[in-house]
């Protein structure tokens, strides 16, 4: 009877964890499920990460409504980002063409820079589909404001004013 004893409290140790992590888990779920039609990235994004977690500690399986709630909220949050890029989109540069194609976003450490940076902001390839000018760019607009840039882009330049007047 008393060799039983330790056997029976690490269960209900563990027993009591795992209906921590479950609640945890229903709890970022409703959550997850308020915020679902948001259209607010910022939003999506701390309900997705913090339904992740809570998946993952839970060891939920992978058919779970809850992992599939992640993966809508990942797809909602992506078409959001295209969309806020497509909005802020004006024609090449360099021939006019209003035609693009945009890669996946990357880091600044896949590049071969000087200046790297542990926390890269993420970046994104446009091309032109008329002329093949690449323009490369910040591909979450508000990094601008959360990113140290100053270690990453150390030199700050400022285009001279536009020539003004009939003559150039
Ligand atoms: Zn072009």
């Amino acid at each position: 009877m008393r060799e039983d004893g330790p056997r029976v409290t690490v269960r209900l140790v563990f027993g009591k964890k795992k209906r921590e992590l479950a609640a945890r888990l229903a709890n970022a779920f409703a959550n997850a499920r308020a915020v679902a039609d948001s259209g607010d990235v910022a939003v999506l994004r701390r309900a997705r990460d913090k339904l992740h977690e809570a998946v993952r500690d839970a060891d939920a399986s992978s058919e779970s409504e809850e992992l599939e709630l992640v993966m809508v909220l990942g797809r909602r949050i992506t078409e959001l980002r295209e969309a806020t890029i497509a909005d802020r989109l004006r024609p090449c540069a360099h021939c006019g063409s209003r035609d693009f194609r945009l890669s996946e976003e990357f880091a600044i450490d896949q590049l071969d820079l000087p200046t790297r940076y542990e926390t890269s902001p993420k970046l994104r390839l446009l091309l032109c589909l008329s002329c093949g000018a690449l323009a490369m760019f910040l591909a979450r607009h508000e990094d601008i404001e959360s990113f140290d840039l100053q270690r990453l882009f150390p030199t700050k330049l400022r285009a001279r004013e536009e020539p003004r007047g009939p003559f150039r």
